[in-house]
């Protein structure tokens, strides 16, 4: 069994991204708009922030208050849409219930929007004509990418149906040409299915349900879940210590998946900003 190094792998990454700004006739630019003060979302913001640094991005947070209206939002999107200077704009999930979230994604130009959450990115990843594809499922092609797994004609299984991960993994598996299923809560005799992929991502947010008897031998096992027990302490989707023993490759959590997702946001921002036209 080898463990997938997402820390080793996203530096690697994160260090030729960094050559290739440092050759570009533009600086890239990033901006992240926060609504409210989610304690979660301040730390992810400012983990992109400290990312978008280490590889020479221009990165700014534009932190709005909870009372933020829908209205209000949608104006700052479109100042950053029609700023050249910024490639890439981003607004932290989950926003205050007040607003729609749907309308917010939607605002985003398609080439700035580097999380690939609108729905021109999203359509465009299934007709197979990918302009940005969502960071965590882009993250593990390149693992795959890294430790030679080959997708063509395996069977594969996603667990989990979200338009951030599950779907667009599903669809980028296919298009390595895999056979793909996409398992969700409604999937009769998960187990059965699990068992039967070689290779398997799980993407539930349930603390470390897929356990050794659940996962093929010698399949690769891609954990997306990030789960806090009470002591604070991180957990995946798969049960690690049980499922290691089974797999032939394995991503651990933490120093896996979490910091590939972030390298990837870098590296479409970077892509975003030699399509543009300055
Ligand atoms: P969502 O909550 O949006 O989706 C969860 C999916 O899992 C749903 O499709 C749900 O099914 C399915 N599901 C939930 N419980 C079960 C179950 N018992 N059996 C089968 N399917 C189940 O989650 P996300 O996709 O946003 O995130 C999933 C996990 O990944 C979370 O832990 C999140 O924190 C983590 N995450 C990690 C990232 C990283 O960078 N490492 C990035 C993004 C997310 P249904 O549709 O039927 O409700």
């Amino acid at each position: 069994m080898t463990i997938i190094d997402g820390k080793t792998l996203s530096a690697k990454i994160q260090a030729e991204l960094k050559r290739e700004v440092d050759g570009m006739p533009i600086h890239p630019g990033l901006v992240a708009i926060l609504v409210g003060d989610d304690s979660a979302s301040q730390i992810y913001v400012r983990g992109k922030e400290r990312d978008a640094e280490k590889v020479g991005i221009k990165s700014e947070i534009v932190r709005l208050p909870e009372t933020t209206t829908e209205q209000e939002l949608l104006e700052v999107i479109d100042k950053y849409n029609q700023d050249l200077v910024w490639h890439g704009i981003i607004v932290q999930l989950p926003l205050p219930k007040h607003i729609n979230e749907d309308h917010i994604l939607m605002k985003i130009l398609p080439e700035k929007d580097v999380d690939g959450f609108h729905p021109t990115n999203m359509g465009r990843l299934w007709a197979g004509n990918p302009l940005m594809i969502p960071s965590t499922p882009a993250g593990i092609m390149e693992m795959f990418k890294e430790y030679k797994v080959n997708l063509d004609g395996k069977r594969a299984v996603v667990v989990g149906r979200s338009n951030i991960v599950g779907k667009p993994m599903a669809q980028l598996l296919m298009m390595g040409n895999a056979t793909v299923t996409i398992a969700h809560s409604h999937t009769k005799n998960l187990s059965e299915l699990t068992r039967e992929a070689d290779i398997l991502v799980v993407a539930i947010g349930q603390d470390r349900f897929i356990k050794a008897t659940d996962v093929k031998s010698g399949a690769v096992v891609i954990d997306v879940g990030m789960n806090r027990d009470s002591a604070g302490k991180l957990h995946g989707d798969v049960d690690f210590d049980e499922v290691e023993k089974v797999a032939s490759l394995i991503t651990p959590v933490p120093g896996g998946v979490g910091l590939m997702t972030r390298t990837m946001l870098m590296k479409q921002t970077i892509e975003a900003a030699k399509r543009s036209k300055l």
